[in-house]
């Protein structure tokens, strides 16, 4: 864009809607989250797998599931410039575990425990906690079909969220037994939803017969009252699955984690059976739901591989930062140790080399820097000092250079107090300058 004074001025870029930068104001809450989480998984036994961002399409489309929201209508898809191949950006990490696990033959001598933390993709409305570029921790338990796995990895989503500090999280929990019982309560489903079919929105009569189950996670109020009376799940479960389940909540009693049951917690998928969950809360508005899983034991063969039991946890990061937020909790950004003064630009040589010393002895110093001609006043470069909430000011000064000396001022507790150094070997004394010596 060319202006009329003849200077030209480029026109401003700006991120994709509902995909959002994480600014330094915000990366230590999500730094503390990291750590947080490879704390905990190392504690469990699991292991990190990063699996690519752009996978095929078809991946999702057989792996995350046809009829879902995210396939019909969330996708970012695309087709390669160059080949012609029909690739999309990940709009979850489980289909691309499975695909990888396949693969690479992961449980070859056994069963694995994964967890995963990216970036995912959906084309949705971007509102408070729901993005189009999102992230997610996820843990799966590949070839693994006992229900105290199930359990297992309940405890470790509750554990992790307990261990942000967060409260009034609730978990919910249901099963969808095995593929014949589901098959009786859809055939139940379907007559029932039929008996009500003036009641049915568009989206209803349009999953009547493709994904009936998807219903009765409608949220259409009008459509609330017809669907307490549907037919429920649990009524058409086996000896077998009302076992398993009852092994899955007799844990969570047990490692008193409460829970409870809400049979309208379903994912309309048939790869999915036995247990599934989600921790909620009611302090986020409408997006509440702030971890989400279930067992997917037909998954592995719906992508060519072996039958092979799994289950994992999808969590929202964002989601659960911002209750972190709204609860009052989390991190302060860390300051560094020190704060590096120069007296004037000829002052950098020995300054940076004393830095560069200090550095590999573990000690985080900011130096101050402006450009030879703006370097500022010594009184400006300790306003500068105070700010960076160093703990101490170090003064690379001409004349204590010329000394040999460094100057370490204390800015916080007994400020002022101050001591001179060898500026040639700063190992001696690194030490003295750290917050966790
Ligand atoms: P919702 O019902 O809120 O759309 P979902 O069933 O689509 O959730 P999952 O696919 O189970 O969600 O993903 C696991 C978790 O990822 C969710 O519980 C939520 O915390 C988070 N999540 C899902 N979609 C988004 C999004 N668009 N933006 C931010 N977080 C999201
Ligand atoms: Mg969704």
């Amino acid at each position: 864009m060319v202006e009329k004074s003849g200077a030209s001025r480029v026109e401003k870029l700006y991120a994709v809607k509902g995909m959002n930068d994480i600014l330094p104001s915000d990366s230590p809450q999500w730094e503390w989250f990291e750590e947080r989480v490879r704390q905990q998984m190392e504690r469990h036994a699991y292991r990190n797998i990063r699996t690519p961002i752009v996978e095929p399409t078809a991946l999702f489309v057989r792996g995350t599931g046809e009829t879902t929201d995210i396939v019909e209508k969330e996708m970012y898809a695309f087709e390669d410039r160059l080949n012609g191949e029909a690739l999309t950006l990940r709009p979850e990490n489980t289909p691309g575990v499975v695909r990888a696990a396949i693969e690479h033959n992961l449980t070859y001598d056994g069963g694995k425990r994964l967890y995963y933390m990216g970036p995912m993709f959906r084309h949705e409305r971007p509102q408070r906690g729901r993005y189009r570029q999102f992230y997610q921790l996820g843990a799966e338990a590949i070839g693994f079909s006992g229900a105290e796995v199930d359990a297992e990895l309940i405890l470790l989503a509750h554990q992790l969220l307990a261990g942000f500090g967060l409260r009034n999280v609730r978990v919910e929990l249901n099963s969808l037994g095995v593929a014949s019982e589901r098959h009786s309560h859809r055939i139940a489903l379907i007559a029932f939803f039929e008996r009500h079919a003036e009641l049915l929105d568009g989206d209803a009569r349009r999953r009547l017969h493709t994904n009936p189950l998807r219903i009765l996670d409608s949220k259409n109020p009008a459509m609330q009252e017809m669907i307490q009376d549907a037919p429920q799940l649990l009524d058409f479960l086996g000896e077998a699955s009302l076992k398993h389940f009852d092994t899955v909540k007799t844990l969570l009693d047990a490692c008193g984690v409460p829970w409870s049951v809400n049979p309208r917690l379903v994912r309309g998928l048939d790869y999915y059976s036995h247990t599934v969950f989600e921790f909620v809360t009611l302090e986020l508005g409408a997006q509440g739901t702030l971890c989400g899983g279930g067992r997917y034991d037909g998954l592995f063969e719906l992508l060519g591989g072996k039958p092979t039991p799994a289950i994992g946890w999808g969590m929202g990061i964002e989601r659960v930062l911002e209750l972190v937020k709204v609860q009052g909790g989390g991190v302060l950004a860390q300051a560094p140790d020190a704060y590096a003064i120069v007296g004037d630009s000829d002052c950098f040589v020995a300054a940076m080399q004393c830095l560069q010393i200090l550095r590999a002895e573990g000690v985080s110093v900011q130096m101050h820097a402006g450009g030879a001609d703006v370097l500022g006043s010594i009184k400006s470069q300790f306003k500068r000092a105070d700010a960076s909430g160093a703990r101490f000011a170090l003064i690379f000064g001409a004349d204590e250079i010329a000394q040999g000396l460094v100057t370490v001022k204390s800015l916080r507790d007994g400020a002022g107090a101050q001591s001179k150094h060898v500026l040639n070997d700063p190992v001696q004394w690194a030490k003295s300058l750290q917050s966790h010596a």
